[in-house]
């Protein structure tokens, strides 16, 4: 995953023995000396990542972070730090300012490079949820995640219930989150998402067997818990453990002996991050099923429709087989709107949705086109069974006698024009163009009725009343169950 990064450092060796060091790893470097400088290169784009000093010739890096952190054009940015673990003072400045991770030197380019991709991955996650977001908001759906209201919780696990307790009582006072111990089994038994800690801290040394890294491995690849942030906390020195721990996805880690005002700040930061991303995920999820969706009726809308459509023929296509598409419009539904009003108007519409829905298999779709007018389409449905359909959904609204004031039901009918494509190749676009003739022959020929496309201008096929041509109905042979299963479903 190259990305392009910056390094900040007043030192002109630091700058080059990074950079040499990470272009050997194919990422795209650039560098500059000071705050100011960062801040604009920062702000001009194109940058993944900035690796921090942990002092600045024109400011202090902590007002730096805060700078980044600030601006929308940056925020995104992860930031490291490169900090000895006795900076503490900066250390913490930094964390509050931030800064997303620190990296204590001497590093080996091992341990420089797993930081730099978990943070490039990690991030890259974040933006693509960001985005996601924007394009939802742009379509006029979803909100800005509200902050953090209530606190997070946090399990430990250490590698022995003293190492645990060790932590919670360092962290007494200093974090608002509320703290629980947990031991690996209990861990392992979390099946639900709700119940599941927002943060993880595990002990990596051993835990007997197996150890705390194969329990992040669990963790993370299980349904209930992959999304928690986890930060793993290690001996010192034992780079091996560190970069498989970031390699397999933790969150941050931190080495023995730490100072639990930097822990207390990590657990900030990551329980913030989490709980970000599932709002955004969340927002996310609201906004692309409100813009596949109708509001009124809950039905899927034309832009999903056309999408779904086109797949649906296409599988059809493949599979060699058959579809119906109906073209269904309420009739003379204006005059219930000038008669009622609109919001009565709506609750009719409302009703006639429903009880389309409610008489359909699970895997035929129905669409509100838009006003007034629906589409169905019943994929590997035969010729027969389809017509029976139609009828059948015809009759339904005629019966439904919607009620739109306390004692006034009603009378409510569709018209339906019905196209069958397959096996033979068929093109959607002309499909939908045949069920719109057919409705409009249905229509002209005194509503209430389904009208078959190809059929000519005799193609009623069955009235709404005794008025019309019954005979039509002995144009279906073959009219077996497959409506019932239809109604059933
Ligand atoms: P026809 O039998 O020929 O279909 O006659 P019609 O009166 O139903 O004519 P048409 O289908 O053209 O009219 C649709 C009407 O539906 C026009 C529009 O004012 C109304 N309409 C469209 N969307 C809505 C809605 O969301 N709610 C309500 N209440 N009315 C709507
Ligand atoms: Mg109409």
């Amino acid at each position: 995953m190259a990305g392009r990064l910056l390094i900040v450092d007043d030192i002109a060796t630091n700058r080059i023995v990074l950079k040499v060091r990470l272009t050997e790893a194919r990422y795209r470097v650039a560098q500059c000396r000071t705050g100011a400088e960062a801040f604009r290169i920062a702000h001009e784009g194109d940058i993944d990542l900035v690796i921090l000093p942990a002092t600045l010739p024109d400011m202090e890096v902590a007002a730096l972070c805060r700078r980044i952190k600030a601006d929308p054009a940056t925020s995104a940015i992860p930031l490291l730090m490169l900090a000895d673990p006795g900076d503490s003072a900066r250390r913490l400045a930094a964390l509050r300012a931030g800064v997303d991770d620190l990296l204590s030197p001497p590093f080996s380019d091992g341990r420089l490079l797993a930081r730099v991709r978990s943070l490039l991955r990690g991030h890259e996650a974040d933006r693509e949820l960001q985005r996601r977001d924007l394009t939802a908001r742009a379509l006029g759906f979803g909100e800005a995640p509200a902050p953090l209201t209530r606190p997070g919780s946090v399990a430990l696990i250490g590698t022995s219930p003293e190492q645990s307790l060790g932590w919670k009582t360092a962290l007494r006072g200093l974090t608002p989150h509320r703290i629980h111990l947990i031991g690996w089994s209990a861990a392992m038994e979390l099946d639900n998402p709700q119940d599941t800690p927002d943060l993880f801290i595990v002990a990596a040394g051993s835990l007997g067997q197996p150890d705390g890294l194969s329990l992040v491995s669990e963790l993370r690849s299980r349904p209930a818990t992959r999304r928690a942030a986890i930060l793993t906390v290690h001996p010192r020195n034992t780079e091996d453990s560190q970069t498989r721990a970031l390699d397999i996805g933790v969150d941050g880690l931190l080495e023995d002996r730490f100072d639990p005002q930097e822990l207390a700040l990590r657990i900030d930061r990551l329980v913030t991050r989490k709980r970000n991303a599932d709002r955004l995920r969340d927002s996310v999820e609201d906004g692309l099923r409100m813009a596949a969706t109708d509001p009124l009726t809950g039905l899927y809308n034309r832009r999903y429709g056309d999408h779904h459509l086109a797949s649906m023929a296409q599988r059809t296509m493949t599979a060699g087989r058959s579809m119906a598409l109906l073209m269904i419009d309420i009739d003379l539904f204006k005059a219930i709107n000038d008669s009622h009003g609109h919001a009565a108007g709506d609750s009719v519409l409302v009703a006639v949705a429903r009880a389309i829905r409610d008489n359909l298999r699970a895997q035929d779709l129905l669409i509100r086109l838009g006003g007034d007018e629906f589409v169905v389409a019943l994929p590997d449905i035969a010729a027969a069974d389809a017509r029976l359909a139609a009828e059948r959904l015809r009759g339904l609204v005629a019966e439904l006698h919607p009620r739109v004031a306390a004692d006034h039901p009603l009378k409510v009918s569709v018209s339906i024009g019905l196209a069958f494509g397959g096996p033979a190749p068929f093109g959607m676009d002309h499909l939908l163009a045949q069920a719109d003739a057919a409705l409009y022959q249905a229509k002209s020929t005194g509503r209430d009725r389904v009208c078959l496309a190809g059929a000519g201008p005799r193609a009623a096929i069955v009235p709404g009343t005794s008025a019309g041509p019954v005979q039509g109905l002995g144009a279906f042979p073959g009219a077996s169950g497959g409506y019932e299963a239809i109604r059933s479903a």
